[in-house]
């Protein structure tokens, strides 16, 4: 789809102004490889219908292997980042595919395109990272005010959410560790300090630690 735009130079005068045509894959590059069929401004909302090609082989989550033969199409509605002002929703028709290898436990798939879909989510990976920025640095309802400002209209508790799924790193199984047991109110609480002897790294805790329970610890 093309889209005419009026870009304005560095003095805005009307002489200086100059008409250019770019792309709707241009001005939103994950959107590159689709069929774009409208784009709907409305007040508060950029609306954009798209379908994905049907010559696309996509791979299968089940087994790694391509598949181009489609067995149905369904709408996703995905939330996209603001553009202008304006919240972005995508309205875009997917392919439920079928797997071709007969070995594979999946019969069908939902196909995902890179940059705008990842199965169970109605943002894209772009929206979905911004607000989890957001959750991270305020969590619930202070993060559902900012993500407001930003033109995305989220509760809290739906912030929360995204917060609480988050995945945490991977963090190295210490070789060694020192663990040290004090008391906080002698006779009534106590409390462990558990120290990385090689890195120096220290934690704490009242019960038994976990990590102790790993194989390749030494303690
Ligand atoms: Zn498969």
């Amino acid at each position: 789809m093309i889209v005419s735009v009026i870009r304005r130079g560095g003095v805005p005068t009307r002489a200086r102004l100059m008409a250019c045509v770019v792309t709707i894959g241009e001005l939103l590059p994950h959107l590159s490889g689709l069929r774009v069929e409208r784009v709907e401004i409305r007040p508060e909302v950029l609306l954009i219908t798209a379908l994905t090609r049907d010559d696309v082989p996509r791979v299968c989550p089940g087994c790694g292997r391509e598949s181009g033969w489609a067995h149905s199409r369904y709408v996703r509605r995905v939330a996209d980042e603001a553009v202008g002002g304006r919240a972005v929703v995508i309205e875009l028709s997917v392919r439920r595919l079928y797997c071709e290898n007969t070995d594979c436990p999946k019969v069908t798939f939902a196909e995902q395109v890179n940059g705008l879909t990842e199965r169970y989510q109605r943002r894209t990976p772009a929206l979905r990272r911004l607000v989890e920025a957001v959750a991270v640095a305020l969590a619930g309802s202070a993060g559902a005010r900012l993500l407001l400002v930003l033109h995305q209209a989220l509760a809290g508790t739906t912030v929360l959410n995204c917060l609480i799924r988050i995945r945490l790193p991977g963090r190295a199984v210490p070789r060694v560790v020192g663990i040290d047991a004090f008391a906080l109110l002698k006779g009534h609480r106590y409390a462990t300090v558990i120290v990385n002897a090689d890195t120096g790294e220290r934690n704490g805790g009242t019960a038994r630690p976990a990590l102790l329970d790993r194989d390749g610890l030494a303690a």
